[in-house]
């Protein structure tokens, strides 16, 4: 946990949200500023700042929100038409929320990047 960080805080019960995922490990929240019909945010419970870090310290919360992603994904029966996942990190790559997170985008055809 990081006191100072907004996705501990929605964690917590401290901030609300709109959770429509979750078990022991990994919360799924509706993103405050959809870019798509479905975009949903990925959350591990444990706090970590980005992919490396968690890949570093905890590579079994990477499953952990995959195993998320695709029980979500098979009951919002997106899994057979489809479904985009992003994990923004560091400047560059656009990321806001220092506590990693997956998006997952559906409910249109994507462009092609
Ligand atoms: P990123 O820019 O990849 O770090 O993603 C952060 C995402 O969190 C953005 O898409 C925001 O719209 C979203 N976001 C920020 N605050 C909240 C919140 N309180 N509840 C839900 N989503 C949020
Ligand atoms: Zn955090």
């Amino acid at each position: 946990m990081n006191d100072q960080c907004i996705f501990c805080k929605i964690i917590k019960g401290e901030i609300p949200s709109t959770k429509v995922f979750e078990n022991e490990n990994v919360i799924g929240i509706k993103d405050i500023q959809p870019a798509a019909p479905i975009h949903i945010l990925f959350i591990h419970r444990n706090h970590s700042k980005n992919i490396n870090e968690m890949c570093a310290n905890n590579p079994q919360d990477l499953v952990e929100i995959f195993k998320a992603i695709k029980e979500f994904s098979e009951q919002e029966k997106i899994d057979q038409s489809g479904f985009r996942i992003i994990a923004n990190t560091g400047a560059d790559g656009g990321q806001t929320v220092f506590h990693t997170h997956f998006h997952l985008l559906s409910g249109k055809k994507m462009h092609h990047l």
